[in-house]
């Protein structure tokens, strides 16, 4: 059980990251969800979290990580509010895809900022918090950084160039940092996604079925079986309870660890 462990998720009012938010609810921990926008457009999420959870302690953080002072503003407002820190769960993330001789450079930078930047921030944010307690508190550290990368940190598809390297930056920092970290209790991994059925693919899948002249239940199974070899989304619920395990005393001795969970996508 991860009973009161406190923990915050990043992009957490939809998608993946709300399928984290109740995995770890579920689990007992003490979670603030966060988003970029404010809390009266999370109200009905919350509110869901709390009826299907009525145990579990929950808080909402408006945070933009896409700005250098918004990811440690959101660790340090989590940190008040909950009063300390065990996990980062570092979620939030958005796709452009253009070839690369058209990508603007806006948008490059907009995917660098929430997929690398944010998490550096964060996690720095995290370990500060960590390294600053007295040395009473710190006998008892158990810390958990847990990144979303994707399969796209592993392997490369066309048109998602930013995507891709941001993806794959995330594997490096996750395993620079477990490195850094790895006699103090605290663990760094990534977790790489294939396919979730979220609003963030579901742009790719309305773009796929006005490409093709193909009904939206079509382009899914068009899309998801080009990549997955079992043919199914992976629901996001599957992710929350592998960030969970990430979370447990059984995975002590996981770190720097490119977890996948992607139907069998990265093995071909
Ligand atoms: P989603 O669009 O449903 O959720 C993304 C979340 O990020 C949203 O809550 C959004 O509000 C938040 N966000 C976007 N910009 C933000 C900003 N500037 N500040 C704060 N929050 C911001 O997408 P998702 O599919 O659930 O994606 C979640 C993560 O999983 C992303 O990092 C994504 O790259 C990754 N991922 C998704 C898939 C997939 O198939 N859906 C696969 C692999 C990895």
């Amino acid at each position: 059980s991860l009973r009161g462990k406190r923990a915050v998720i990043t992009g957490s009012t939809a998608g993946i990251g709300l399928g984290i938010a109740e995995a770890l609810c579920d689990h007992g921990c003490r979670v603030v969800i966060s988003g970029s926008r404010p809390r009266e457009a999370a109200e009905a999420v919350v509110a869901t979290l709390k009826k299907d959870f009525p145990a579990a302690e929950l808080h909402y953080i408006q945070a933009d990580l896409s700005t250098p002072e918004g990811p440690p503003a959101l660790i340090k407002q989590t940190i008040e509010t909950l009063g300390g820190l065990d996990i980062v769960v570092n979620n939030a993330g958005l796709q452009h895809t253009s070839p690369l001789v058209d990508f603007p450079l806006d948008k490059w930078q907009q995917l660098m900022a929430l997929h690398l930047t944010a998490p550096f921030l964060t996690m720095q944010s995290a370990l500060r918090h960590w390294r600053d307690l007295s040395a009473e508190q710190k006998t008892s550290v158990y810390g958990r950084l847990i990144n979303i990368s994707s399969a796209h940190g592993l392997v490369a598809s066309p048109n998602k160039t930013a995507y891709c390297a941001a993806k794959h930056g995330v594997l490096g920092l996750t395993k620079a940092a477990a490195l850094e970290m790895a006699e103090t209790g605290v663990t760094v991994n990534a977790v790489c996604p294939g396919w979730v059925n979220t609003d963030l693919v579901h742009k790719q899948v309305v773009r796929l079925s006005q490409d093709k002249g193909i009904s939206i239940e079509e382009a899914e199974t068009k899309l998801v079986s080009a990549k997955h070899p079992n043919k199914m989304f992976t629901p996001a619920r599957h992710v929350g309870e592998y960030v969970a395990f990430l979370c447990s005393e059984a995975a002590t001795c996981i770190t720097g660890a490119s977890q996948v969970i992607d139907g069998g996508w990265t093995i071909q």
